[in-house]
């Protein structure tokens, strides 16, 4: 037998832990001094690093080395303070924390048994979210990786729900669900993993304000009746991924009543807002709905990933997971729940752990205060842009959300996107309303201050003006521009 290798010597660990939360605290004390989109190229990372693994095990100080090295220069800074694109988050540090425990305990949540204050420790932390949010007590949470993950077991549920028989016959070809235009597509790829096929998912039109009209929803599921079709599933949004609309849920709820439909609220983004008493009406009908998702991992300082489903029917989602009638009854007696039995998979880390120290921590007072300075700072970003006539907003302002546009045409607004974004001071996202090349702002971390907004704003205003002073003085003489316009070029 060879000698067996053993784990790092515990002295070592100890030190090199140490040395780890020190890179940490540097980090996030340090965050503004980090760009916030790297300066790499695709394939960079793999270029620099073997084709093959090591054949000898390799000392902490090289591997910690090339972390800092070649690792993090190439990640996009999601914890830095101008970090405004898609939903900006925070990993908080009781967070961080938190996801360092988890690792240490290393147990799989399958069972109750597998881990008791796992499973506990769950329940009782989805329990206090629940009342923070105002949802009913009846509402079962459980946390999966992501929304996505969230929404497709509303979808299994809500098929379960309608069609019991797709358990053994698969799932029939008439079910038809019901969407926004505006819903993210996590919606329809969770109908696509299930099978409904996309001729069966029906996208509503949506309103002036890029909310679903529920006449337009309702008298949708009149014509699918008639045609044979089975309605079995509406999915509202509250906080839509583009532009932050809110669906009108109560009527909706009363529609999926009418006809029997599961009710899904995507509230992934959005729901967090239900924290703020002021806020509170952003769940407004959703009490009525069959089963809801907020995402701590997005806009409540819980680092990636963390998704919360609540449903009031979690007999329907065990059912439709079911392969035995041992699950019946457990053999710890009835409150040990398994939470394996509510979902695809078996095996689940402790993703309970860092929420709980987060709500802890903050405690509900100091989470609503932040999302507040979030929504706060929004608004300011808002009113300078309503200031400067150069610039229009380009959709109602909600949550901590800014949708805007130069008053330029598309091709100006996009090389503004990306020349402020090249700098890599800050980073916007874009994306299209109503057909128009739109700048997107989404305040979301802990530590986006004033300043910061303000800083955005100065570089976009310079920006719109060097690119107006070259287009004068290009006009006439050049047409494509588009070369001249690299951002490397510019200086
Ligand atoms: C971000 C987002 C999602 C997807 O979230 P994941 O957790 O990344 O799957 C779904 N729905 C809405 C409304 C979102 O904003």
């Amino acid at each position: 037998m060879p000698d067996p290798i053993q784990d790092m010597p515990v002295e070592e660990f100890r030190r090199t832990a140490h040395e780890i939360v020190d890179w940490i605290a540097d980090y996030l004390q340090d965050i503004r001094q980090y760009p916030v989109l790297p300066d790499v190229e695709p394939g960079d990372l793999i270029d620099a690093l073997p084709a093959s693994g090591p054949e000898r095990g390799e000392p902490m100080e090289i591997i910690l080395k090339d972390f800092r090295t070649l690792v993090a220069p190439g990640i996009t800074n999601w914890n830095h303070p101008r970090f405004l694109a898609w939903f900006a988050n925070t990993g908080s540090a009781p967070g961080i924390l938190g996801e360092m425990l988890a690792a240490a305990l290393n147990v799989n949540g399958m069972l109750w048994k597998s881990s008791p204050a796992a499973t506990e420790l769950e329940q009782v932390t989805l329990g206090w979210l629940r009342q923070w949010l105002g949802l009913p007590e009846q509402f079962f949470g459980i946390i999966y990786d992501t929304a996505s993950t969230s929404s497709l077991h509303a979808l299994v549920a809500a098929r379960e729900l309608a069609s019991p028989e797709a358990r053994s016959q698969g799932t029939p070809q008439d079910l038809t669900l019901y969407v926004s235009e505006h819903a993210h597509n996590s919606i329809e790829k969770g109908a696509l993993t299930i099978g409904i096929g996309q001729r069966n998912v029906r996208h509503v039109p949506a309103d002036g304000e890029f909310r679903m009209q529920p006449e337009v929803l309702a008298s949708m599921i009149e014509e699918d009746r008639r045609s044979g079709k089975r309605p079995f599933c509406v999915v509202a949004t509250v906080g839509t991924t583009s532009i932050a609309s809110i669906d009108p849920v109560p009527e909706i709820a009363g529609i999926a009543e009418r006809y029997g439909l599961w009710l899904h609220v995507d509230a992934a983004y959005g729901g967090s807002a239900a924290l703020l008493p002021e806020m509170r009406y952003v769940l407004a009908g959703c009490e009525h709905a069959d089963s809801i998702v907020v995402n701590p991992h997005k806009w409540l300082l819980t680092p990636m990933d963390l998704s919360v489903f609540y449903t009031r029917r979690p007999e329907i989602l065990r059912r439709a997971f079911a392969l035995s009638a041992v699950y019946l009854d457990s053999a710890d007696g009835p409150r040990a729940l398994n939470y394996s039995e509510y979902g695809v998979q078996l095996g689940r880390r402790f993703r309970a752990l860092k929420l709980w120290f987060v709500l802890r921590y903050f405690g509900r007072e100091g989470l609503a205060a932040i999302l507040r300075q979030h929504i706060c700072l929004a608004e300011n970003f808002a009113e300078m842009i309503r200031g400067d006539a150069n610039f229009e907003i380009a959709a109602p302002v909600r949550f901590s959300l800014v949708c805007f546009r130069a008053r330029r045409p598309d091709e100006f607004n996009r090389r503004l996107l990306e020349r402020v974004n090249s700098s890599r001071e800050v980073f916007l996202s874009g994306l299209v309303v109503n057909g128009r090349a739109v700048l997107r702002l989404a305040i979301g971390n802990i530590r986006t201050s004033r300043e910061d907004i303000e800083r955005v704003w100065t570089l976009l205003c310079q920006t719109a003006r060097e690119l107006d002073s070259e287009i004068n003085q290009l006009d006439g003489t050049q047409p494509d521009i588009s070369d001249s316009d690299r951002p490397d070029n510019r200086r």
